[in-house]
């Protein structure tokens, strides 16, 4: 985007620089369709998916990337990031290669689980949260939230005490982003969440139908379902109150899932 807009400008002076700029309008259009911006009382926060767990958050000049994976590339032409969360240590979550292309200096807020498996250059620069504690990333409050499965053949997958979810405060706005997670306490004990990110696949999370049983408790404004595979979201559609509102996007712009 950066190298685009560059190009553009470089361009002012050319008599073609309408269609130029025209068809640069369009291809930037479609690379920043996902993007979806939501009013704050201190400016708008803009949040673009990216691949199954891993998004993007902007508001006020911070760049917070969430869980990225996949490698360098999948982030061309996104904003660099000012700063990284880390749910928990799962491959689809946490990959060091990821972080060393792409985190530079900037802080990193994880759980102990990952802050322990981060390589010393990137652990310098890390903190780590437990279930429950409150505390920052670039200036932005975040609190940890209790992220694991609940069902008990499930346990395995995400124990109780090890994987966080967040929830971050822009101005008069908090976004929630689960985690890998069934419904708990926790979650449903949320109140004035904005923004939900909830994670709907098996037999790692929740179901959609879990997942529409806990949005209808704690009623975020908006709900991404994201980290649902192959899962039938139709069910979010007829089950979910009109508290809430559901934003599908795709986030397996790759083909997995
Ligand atoms: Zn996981
Ligand atoms: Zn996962």
């Amino acid at each position: 985007m950066v190298t685009r807009r560059t190009v553009v400008a470089g361009m002012a002076g050319l008599p073609f620089v309408g269609l130029a700029a025209n068809l640069v309008g369009q291809a930037q259009a479609q690379e920043l369709a996902m993007a979806d911006t939501i009013t704050t009382s201190e400016g708008d926060l803009v949040i673009r998916p990216v691949d199954h767990a891993s998004l993007v958050l902007e508001w006020g000049g911070k760049v917070i990337y969430v869980d990225p994976v996949g490698g360098a590339a999948r982030y061309e032409g996104l904003p660099a990031p000012t700063a990284i969360l880390i749910t928990h240590g799962h491959g689809d979550h946490f990959d060091v290669p990821t972080l060393e292309a792409i985190a530079g200096s900037v802080p990193l807020v994880a759980n102990e689980d990952v802050l322990g498996k981060l390589p010393g250059a990137l652990q310098a620069n890390a903190t780590a949260l437990v279930n429950g504690d409150s505390g920052e990333i670039d200036g932005v409050p975040l609190k940890a939230i209790a992220a694991h499965n609940t069902t008990a053949d499930r346990m395995n997958y995400h124990p109780v005490g090890v994987g966080n979810g967040y929830i971050l405060t822009f101005g008069d706005k908090q976004v929630y982003v689960a985690g890998d997670t069934e419904p708990t306490e926790d979650m449903l004990g949320l109140t004035d969440i904005a923004v939900a990110f909830l994670p709907m696949n098996l037999p790692y999370t929740m179901t959609p139908d879990q997942a529409v049983e806990a949005i209808n408790v704690f009623k975020p404004g908006i709900v991404y379902p994201y980290h649902y595979g192959d899962s039938d979201l139709s069910v979010l559609e007829a089950g979910v109150g009109e508290h809430t509102e559901v934003r599908l996007r795709d986030w397996y712009p790759n083909g997995q899932g």
